[in-house]
């Protein structure tokens, strides 16, 4: 292996480690994103809770039109029973059975009203719960596959790691200094292959014929003009 071409070699294979340190952040990041599921979730609660309450206004509605409803039989029952003397108090039984049956007639109307909003809330609060457990699904079935993939790019760390390490030992160990400050500079990317012995790769610039032929060699390190980088010749 030339001089180059080991420094060519390590350059590849930090490019793939960067690449799955960059899938692996991507994925950490989708699966941290919960906003739809937290929406539906939210969405979700808010329909049973007004569900319920709709509910207890209902059954609250209900047995307040039963206890009108008692309160006038009661009253009817002492009346016609002839517990009830004299005109006066007879006139004000009369009076008040028709006030609880007035009240109830109010409280049946709207206990009809509240059933036709808990219909709507019960709907609601269907669709709501539906919706939720689509999102949940979507959601589980989304990061069971990031999961996998996670793991997958995880579980190839540690075989690019060693190739690395190896390949940075077959480098000329003086090189490793310049090759590692070209990284920090070039985007990552410090070494460019030449293109049809005279074009770098990465910049796409025409080198000099004098370059053209240092490249050939492989000898030496030899820069772009135009970039900086490394250039390999395959
Ligand atoms: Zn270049």
């Amino acid at each position: 292996m030339s001089r180059i071409s080991a420094l060519f070699a390590l350059q590849q294979t930090d490019s793939e480690i960067e690449g799955r340190l960059a899938s692996i952040a991507q994925i950490e990041v989708a699966m941290s994103n919960t906003a739809t599921l937290e929406i539906a979730r939210e969405a979700a609660s808010e329909a049973e809770t007004s569900f319920i309450a709709v509910r207890s206004k209902l059954r609250d509605l209900e047995n307040a039109a039963e206890d009108s409803e008692r309160h006038a039989l009661e009253l009817e029952k002492k009346l016609y029973g002839g517990q009830i003397k004299g005109t006066k108090e007879m006139g004000a039984a009369q009076s008040e059975i028709a006030t609880f049956r007035q009240r109830r007639k109010e409280q049946d109307d709207q206990s009809v009203e509240a059933m036709v909003s808990l219909e709507e809330a019960e709907a609601a609060n269907k669709a709501a719960k539906a919706n939720l457990a689509e999102a949940q699904a979507e959601w589980d079935k989304s990061t069971a596959s990031l999961k996998e993939e996670h793991a997958r790019l995880e579980g190839q760390l540690p075989g690019l790691r060693s190739v690395r390490e190896q390949r940075a030992k077959a480098a000329m160990p003086a090189d490793l200094p310049i090759y590692e400050k070209l990284r920090g500079q070039k985007q990552s990317i410090a070494v460019a292959e030449v293109q049809n012995g005279k074009t770098c790769g990465r910049c796409r610039v025409e080198l000099p014929l004098a370059k053209q032929q240092q490249v050939k060699s492989g000898m030496n390190i030899v820069n772009c003009p135009s970039c900086g980088r490394i250039l390999f010749l395959k």
